[in-house]
């Protein structure tokens, strides 16, 4: 799971969706996985960090604008027409329906699923980025 920024399973309706998103190397030195910084007395990465940082060379990114140049697999369920398939699609968060989502089109319909940010009650983990700290 380290080489994982983002993992997530829904299910929508009659539709299923798995999506993940891998680490991608340092454009700086293209030696090291981008990462979160970890907590230097416990080791864990630090999952609320604002900044990515290449563990080789300590060039840091800003978090937002490192998702936004990473691409999401999903394997999906079509909700619509239940038909199964892959895409790769850019992990940046689209604007749907006026909540931020990945948005991805159904290889058959071309009906667009958003992959939303789960809710979750106040000072609940988010269980889409605990996933990615093991
Ligand atoms: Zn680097
Ligand atoms: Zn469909």
């Amino acid at each position: 799971m380290d080489e994982i920024v983002y993992f997530t399973r829904r299910a929508v309706d009659k539709g299923k969706i798995v999506c993940w998103v891998f680490k991608a190397l340092c454009t700086k030195c293209k030696k090291g996985l981008m990462a979160q910084p970890r907590d230097p007395k416990t080791g864990k990465p630090k999952i609320r960090a604002k900044e990515y940082v290449c563990p080789a060379c300590n060039y840091t990114v800003e978090k937002e604008a490192y998702e936004d140049t990473l691409m999401a697999n999903v394997e999906y369920t079509c909700p619509s027409c239940e038909y199964v398939g892959e895409i790769v699609t850019s992990f940046k968060r689209k604007s749907y329906q006026g909540v931020k989502a990945i948005v991805f089109e159904c290889q058959k319909c071309k009906v667009k699923i958003p992959i939303t940010k789960k809710m979750k009650a106040v000072g609940e983990k988010d269980d889409d980025e605990a996933a990615a700290e093991e």
